[in-house]
């Protein structure tokens, strides 16, 4: 067995529970590994801290399987798979969830009979068949798409792909969201086709808006729009800028046949929250849930800005007892800079604004809390009072 061998100090991380390792915490690699293989992990006495998948192209060098001396085989990965699929439950929804179901590099995704995998690390790249084959034993889809377009990949000296590993398909479906139907497309779509993070919130943000008058930023393919819709608001407006979006968006408000309360507007919601915001427009429910506004460190004061403008436009058109669910999906804006982005906004909105509920992923995309990057999706909703 290789060993990797770690700088004095340098296994501080992975004994609080992280998995990762990097490059320049390494004293020392015996053994001849392959980028790819398995290592075990050391510390500078020679103490074992379990196993991981070697990538010595990426900055990231090893990714931690186990805390254990158990070999990484298929047997492993059965077991893992096996543990990640007992947490979750129904046909629709986040199967695995990398780092936080101890899978680092591998996101599985089922819709119905059709299963959706990213391999978003060598590891997992080069375990590809082994996963087709222990998820088609467990799960008997219909077809396993691969949807590793991911930019991140670039990272692990992967280039981006995509297609079906397994089965016929053409990526068209329709799933079911908690009782909402949505058209789409598994190999076009974002990531790997649709936002699971986001179903619970859908949920919860919708029962809200029973008779209310709703303004949904950021609606993709109509997800908050049309759970509000399906929940009976009187009226919802929904803005999103990309075409081909508002047309998804469009149909699945046929589907759910939604088209009689829904209006889809193709158009930047910076300027139509100006603009409404200039117009003294004034709703009971706002939902903002904006692209990431930043990818890297550097850019977090721009973000921070962007954020508070939209919430700031937001927070002007909700009267008392108006509700705003304001989501972050940036892995640099954590809770706390978002919550102070928001409450700057509400200041200068002159409005004072109550907790309702933090918001936050699917329960399907667990939280390690040693693992501080499983947490990623941080959202508020908050009431004016
Ligand atoms: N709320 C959606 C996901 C939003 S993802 C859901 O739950 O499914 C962010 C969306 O914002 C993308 O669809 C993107 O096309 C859109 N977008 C990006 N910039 C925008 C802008 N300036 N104005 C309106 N929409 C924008």
């Amino acid at each position: 067995m290789s060993t990797i061998i770690l700088k004095p100090g340098k296994d501080r991380r992975l004994r609080a529970g992280h998995s990762w390792v990097y490059v320049g915490e390494v004293a020392d690699l015996t053994g001849d590994p392959k980028d790819g293989d398995e290592v075990e992990i050391r510390d500078h006495r020679g103490r074992s801290q379990g196993r991981g998948l070697l990538n010595t192209q990426s900055q990231i060098i090893v990714r931690r399987f186990t805390t254990q001396d158990e070999p990484l085989d298929e047997n492993f990965f059965r077991r893992r798979l096996q543990a990640a699929f007992a947490y979750r439950q129904g046909d629709t929804c986040r199967l695995v969830f990398s780092e936080a179901d101890q899978l680092p590099g591998l996101i599985a995704d089922r819709f119905g009979d059709v299963v959706v995998i990213q391999a978003l690390t060598l590891g997992i790249d080069q375990r590809k068949q082994m996963i087709l084959r222990l998820l088609r034993e467990f799960l008997q889809p219909r077809a396993i798409l691969e949807r590793s377009d991911a930019p991140s990949r670039r990272l692990e000296g992967l280039p981006e792909t995509k297609g079906a590993l397994y089965g016929e398909a053409n990526g068209l479906t329709t799933i079911n969201v908690h009782g909402v139907q949505f058209a789409v497309n598994l190999l076009d779509d974002q990531k790997t086709g649709f936002f699971l993070d986001q179903a619970e919130n859908y949920r919860l943000v919708g029962e809200r808006c029973a008779g209310k008058k709703v303004l949904d930023c950021f609606t993709y393919h109509g997800g908050f729009a049309l759970f509000a819709a399906q929940a009976g608001a009187a009226s919802v407006e929904a803005i999103e800028i990309s075409a081909p979006a508002v047309a998804r968006a469009q149909r699945n408000a046929e589907l759910n046949n939604a088209t009689g309360n829904v209006t889809f507007q193709c158009a930047n919601a910076f300027d139509v929250l100006k603009q409404y915001d200039a117009a003294k427009r004034q709703f009971d429910v706002v939902i903002l849930d904006p692209p990431t506004f930043t990818r890297t460190k550097q850019n977090v004061e721009d973000a921070l800005r962007g954020y508070k403008e939209i919430n700031l436009r937001a927070l002007k058109m909700l009267p008392p007892g108006g509700l705003l669910a304001t989501f972050t999906c940036s892995h640099h804006i954590g809770p706390d800079l978002f919550m102070d982005a928001v409450l700057d906004a509400a200041a200068d909105a002159r409005k004072t604004v109550r907790l309702v509920q933090r918001l936050t992923q699917a329960p399907d995309h667990p939280i390690l809390p040693a693992i501080p990057e499983t947490e990623y999706l941080k959202g508020l909703l908050l009431e004016v009072i």
